[in-house]
């Protein structure tokens, strides 16, 4: 139980502490209110409730107590939290009274749910984050399991000599949004999970996402071994051997802790490969049972859903034979299954001696195998043909459901206000429906360029602000300040790239003509200014290099105060982009970008896409709801490709975005530009969400009809 605050929380607003431990309030304007109220200051600098509420004096809180207009703001959002996180009807609930005999499991590497809980590194753990939020709102039962990462991921901070420096911070446990989770004699959880020839011991955290748990499993508990202590410390670490342990402990350890909590999943969900462990405890438990082995391996599949997200075979996550062997050897021998058969089960066909590849394990292990766009549904199968030699590329049984994102965690504020003004007060709990979104029209043109004028100035007081605090903690050589970002203008058109940086996405794909992209930033009446921000993973040496030269360029006396980097990208920094620039700009090398979501939280802002047709825009763009970069078809060669859309940028830019962005009326008003920007939220704030996902999941995996489907 949350209860370690109740010591000063007077009982007339007792509740604060059980809304602080979930995740809930991050996705509510009001209870984001009610904590912005409690301490403001604080509030703005941290967003964290639970610290915040471990920080704030109880006088203040008797204060809040008796002040009238907290009180009734506090009860309004208790009766929202208690209809949204414990109220018994919602759709699934409605639609699918009996499909399911226990909960989702839903495995995952990652989850972004809020900033305060840096257990994530990018994309995919936005999707885990989101899908557990909608999981919430819509009534899935559903429970994530993960990691609770001490250290996360890494702080990004740039040198003196503009280049990537990760830095690694202890989290303080008591100021996240996590409670440990108890035994059933009270005493702290601990779960022995088999490592080879050792066991580790883990313990458990839980995080609650409204109606929605996800238990974090974490291994620095004092009765491992210094090694076994670290082996949750850090997330993607390089160490093949460690990232081996850990996906061990996730896979096999995951089942094992949710055996322990006595939750009796209906469905398992591998997010990505990295899960797959948890398919070879689970045949372990059926052949326990007495199940043989393709017995068990068959009902494990036909509870098993896997998504893929990586379009690369270089980007599949796989170890050598003989590492794996020395962790799974005695699994497969304790089931008397050969060895040969049993480690086979992660082999590519045709490369003995291959690595084993965790995707191949999921791939054979679950019923419902999908990539996450159209597009990267057609690669994957491509790609996993290999595993079904005898079929069509078309019949390889691996489909697609396109990610989304949760509208409520992604949609500004400022614009949601107009939502609710001309789209209608419920709009929000229909945001799936595609009619609803046909009365953007109704929305002055004004009043929408005011909501873009407005988030625009918030990002660039953000990025101001951040500046100045590097400078204030001395963090920042005095004449990076520009190349940070203090420099931009909140009235020039702003394009962002902002995502994580690696060569297939091409963070320098504009500056291919330096003179030619100098000229359209120096342009006199019409400048524009470009703001990059993006993490390298520490071991990706090219990548770094990218930042480097993004950084450096900034630098540079013609693009100073035009150009930007900013440090650090995460979640908080992610909605000040998404809703704050014009533009949102991705130039993927084709074919290798599965999906994309970042673009989806921008055009629900009124931002304007710009992208090669690849992961989502393939299947979004209809040719003036945004802009296709380049050509539908890959170029043979790198380099060729590159020459194309860096050409095809350019030209966009010059005859199309600059022109449409300051084409204005007598008040300043463009109205050519809010033409696109309401058509592209017309026809893809309904389809981009997870609630569309969500949907589609439930239907095509569990479900007698699949839209989906092609
Ligand atoms: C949305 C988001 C992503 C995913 O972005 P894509 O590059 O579109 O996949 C990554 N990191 C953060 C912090 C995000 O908010």
């Amino acid at each position: 139980m949350a209860d370690r605050l109740q010591w000063k929380i007077p009982g007339r607003i007792s509740r604060l502490e059980e809304l602080a431990y979930n995740l809930w309030w991050s996705w509510q304007p009001d209870a984001r209110d009610l904590f912005r109220n409690v301490d403001y200051v604080r509030w703005r600098v941290d967003h964290n409730p639970v610290k915040e509420l471990r920080e704030v004096t109880p006088e203040r809180l008797q204060q809040l107590a008796a002040d009238p207009e907290f009180v009734a703001l506090y009860d309004r959002v208790m009766a929202a939290f208690d209809a949204g996180v414990h109220s018994g009807r919602t759709w699934f609930g409605t639609s699918f009274p009996d499909m399911l005999d226990g909960p989702v499991a839903y495995f995952s590497m990652e989850f972004a749910i809020h900033n305060s809980l840096p257990i994530y590194a990018g994309g995919l753990g936005i999707l885990a984050g989101d899908t557990c939020k909608e999981a919430s709102g819509l009534g899935v039962p559903l429970v994530g399991v993960g990691f609770m990462y001490p250290q996360g991921y890494f702080r990004q901070h740039i040198t003196g000599q503009g280049a990537q420096e990760e830095r690694y911070r202890q989290l303080d446990f008591d100021e996240a949004p996590i409670l440990p989770v108890a035994a059933a004699d009270g005493s702290r959880l601990l779960v022995r999970v088999p490592l080879g020839k050792r066991a580790v011991h883990v313990s458990v955290w839980r995080v609650r996402v409204g109606r929605v748990d996800v238990y974090l499993l974490d291994t620095n508990v004092s009765e491992n071994t210094p090694r076994h202590r670290q082996l949750s410390a850090r997330l993607y670490v390089a160490d093949l051997e460690s990232r081996l342990q850990q996906e061990i402990v996730l896979g096999m350890g995951g089942v094992q802790v949710l055996r322990a909590l006595g939750i009796k999943p209906a469905v398992w969900h591998a997010n990505e490969g990295h899960t797959a462990f948890m398919t070879l405890e689970r045949v372990r438990e059926e052949m326990h049972a007495g199940l043989s082995f393709a017995e068990a391996a068959r009902k494990v599949r036909s509870r098993t859903i896997f998504t893929t997200h990586t379009p690369v075979p270089a980007g599949q996550d796989a170890f050598p034979m003989d590492l794996v062997e020395t962790y799974l050897a005695d699994y497969c021998d304790s089931l008397r299954v050969d060895r040969r058969e049993c480690l086979g089960l992660g082999q590519m066909p045709g490369s003995p001696g291959g690595p084993f590849t965790m995707a191949a394990l999921a791939m054979r292990l679950s019923e419902h195998r999908y990539g996450v766009s159209r597009i990267h549904g057609e690669v994957a199968r491509r790609m996993w043909q290999v595993l079904w030699p005898d079929r069509e590329v078309d019949d390889v049984p691996v489909f697609h459901i396109t990610n989304g994102i949760h509208t409520p965690t992604w949609v500004a504020p400022e614009m949601s206000e107009v939502f609710d003004q001309y789209l209608g007060a419920d709009w929000l709990e229909r945001h799936d429906d595609v009619s609803i979104w046909e009365k953007v029209a109704d929305i002055p043109d004004h009043v929408l360029w005011n909501v873009r004028r407005a988030l625009k100035h918030k990002l660039i007081e953000g990025v101001d602000e951040l500046a100045q605090r590097a400078w204030a903690a001395k963090d920042v050589e005095p004449h990076h300040l520009v190349g940070i970002g203090a420099l931009l203008h909140p009235e020039v058109l702003t394009i962002g790239f902002v995502r994580r940086f690696a060569e297939y996405k091409r963070p320098t794909l504009l500056f291919r003509d330096i003179e030619r992209l100098k000229r359209l930033v120096r342009e006199q009446f019409r400048p524009v200014q470009l703001v990059f921000a993006g993490k390298s993973h520490p071991a990706d040496f090219a990548s770094k290099e990218l930042v480097s030269r993004v950084f450096n360029l900034s630098l540079d006396r013609d693009f100073m105060g035009r150009v930007a980097f900013l440090e650090d990208y995460n979640m908080h920094m992610a909605h000040y982009l998404a809703h704050g620039v014009d533009v949102w700009l991705n130039t993927p090398r084709r074919l290798n970008e599965a999906c994309g979501t970042s673009g989806m939280k921008a055009v629900l802002n009124g931002v304007i896409h710009m992208s090669v047709r690849d992961g989502w825009w393939d299947e979004a763009c209809n040719g003036t709801n945004g802009w296709a970069i380049g050509d539908v078809v890959k170029p043979p060669s790198n380099d060729e490709e590159d020459a194309m859309d860096a050409e095809s940028v350019y030209r966009i830019l010059e005859r199309d975005v600059v022109p449409l962005f300051y084409m204005r009326d007598r008040q300043g008003v463009p109205h050519g530009w809010m033409a696109m920007v309401k058509e592209s939220i017309r026809t893809l704030a309904p389809r981009f969400s997870t609630r569309r996902m969500m949907k589609e999941y439930i239907e095509c995996s569990l479900g007698p009809v699949c839209r989906a489907r092609p």
